[in-house]
């Protein structure tokens, strides 16, 4: 399967080889032409089996032809449970409008921010990723209007059923115009869903992707923060404590950076050690010890110090600073990922080290999605 036989024009093919994609993944196989053809789809996946970009692909495609008529009345918006997904869906929208002669302009919206900002930026914007409460605060506001949705995307429908998201959902429906193209995604398909598919969808292109073998696709999720090299310890601390990170382990690139973090981490209230090659052999034990068991939320470790030292395997690896061989990355990451369970990576990249990053990721062969985090409040943090 290539990316040239599922009736994508020349401009999208190009993006997605200046995206890095060489392939489709079974998934874009199976829903790009389909979407393309303009029907509803239920897409059964998990996370990383490529699903974002199966329905991010076609809609860039439908909108090239598309113009936009009215300010705020936007044409795609795509429903998500979580602000991190939103921020996923909106780079990889980003990634490939990036490479495309009219991008599209593009805007995820969630809440735990100000909401001014994300009104302001509302204008003219035609695709809109959005989490249920942050985009009712929007109409609510006149900031955003529904009636004019051609296609309506839910990602992770199984989550977004939950009874918190009902009575959202519901208002949000009673919004959208009835004559619209449906895609739902989700890792299973429950008895909500199943009614909810009933509910929405006309005549369904049903696509179910098996989960990939381990060894095939490892199950972590990889992040890359931009960020400002002053802001990086800030968003540290915000990433812990807004995610409620209860065990973490992160690297540095020196001893000294390694310690400095740690007193920073402490003087916030999060306790932390650090592990490197000047601790001695009882105090790294120690410390890997201390957050096995929870008694400290952080330990921050130098490349040195983590190679011959047995890591467990943790829910969440941050590099504060890259390695520089793309080996140590991979061994770096490879400290997460827990039986089951996906582990989350997450790199705060500087603008310095963006091209080193690009180059680290050409090595390992995947490509890690971007977060911009200009516009992050962390003020506190
Ligand atoms: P998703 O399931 O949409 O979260 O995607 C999982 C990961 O696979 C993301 O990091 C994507 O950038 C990557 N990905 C998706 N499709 C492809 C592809 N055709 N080739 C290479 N990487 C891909």
């Amino acid at each position: 399967m290539s990316f040239t036989n599922l009736g994508l024009s020349g401009p999208l093919q190009s993006a997605i080889k200046k995206s890095g994609y060489t392939e489709p993944y079974p998934i874009q196989s199976a829903a790009i032409p389909a979407i393309l053809a303009g029907k509803d789809i239920l897409g059964i996946a998990q996370t990383g089996s490529g699903k974002t970009a199966s329905f991010v692909l076609p809609i860039l495609q439908q909108f090239q032809k598309k113009y936009f008529t009215k300010n705020r009345f936007i044409k795609a918006l795509i429903l998500v449970p979580t602000r991190e997904l939103a921020v996923q869906v909106g780079s990889v929208f980003a990634l490939f409008n990036h490479n495309l002669p009219r991008p599209i302009k593009t805007l995820a919206v969630y809440g735990g921010v100000s909401i001014n900002p994300q009104m302001i930026q509302m204008q003219h914007v035609e695709i809109l990723v959005a989490t249920p409460g942050r985009l009712l605060d929007l109409v609510a506001n006149k900031a955003v209007h529904l009636s004019a949705v051609e296609t309506l995307v839910l990602d992770e429908a199984d989550k977004m059923l939950n009874l918190e998201f009902k009575s959202e959902m519901d208002r949000i429906f009673k919004l959208l115009p009835p004559q619209r193209q449906n895609l739902l995604f989700s890792a299973t398909l429950g008895k909500d869903v199943h009614t909810l598919t009933e509910m929405l969808l006309r005549d369904p292109v049903k696509i179910e992707i098996e989960a990939q073998e381990e060894s095939v696709m490892p199950p972590i999720e990889l992040f890359g923060y931009r960020v400002n090299e002053d802001r990086k310890g800030p968003l540290l601390r915000y990433l812990i404590k807004s995610q409620n990170m209860q065990q973490v382990l992160v690297f540095t690139s020196s001893v000294f950076r390694a310690d400095a973090v740690v007193e920073k981490l402490k003087a916030h209230g999060i306790a932390a050690l650090a592990l490197h090659s000047k601790k001695s052999q009882g105090a790294r034990t120690d410390a890997l010890r201390y957050l096995k068991t929870g008694e400290i939320r952080v330990l921050v470790a130098t490349d040195l110090a983590s190679r011959g030292i047995d890591i467990p395997l943790l829910p969440v690896v941050i590099n504060y600073e890259l390695p520089r061989s793309p080996k140590d990355f991979i061994h770096r990451i490879g400290r997460t990922g827990r039986a089951g369970a996906a582990g989350l990576a997450i790199s705060l990249v500087a603008e310095e080290e963006e091209q080193h990053f690009r180059v680290i990721q050409k090595k390992m062969g995947k490509w890690v999605d971007m977060v911009d985090t200009e516009n992050l409040s962390l003020k506190g943090f």
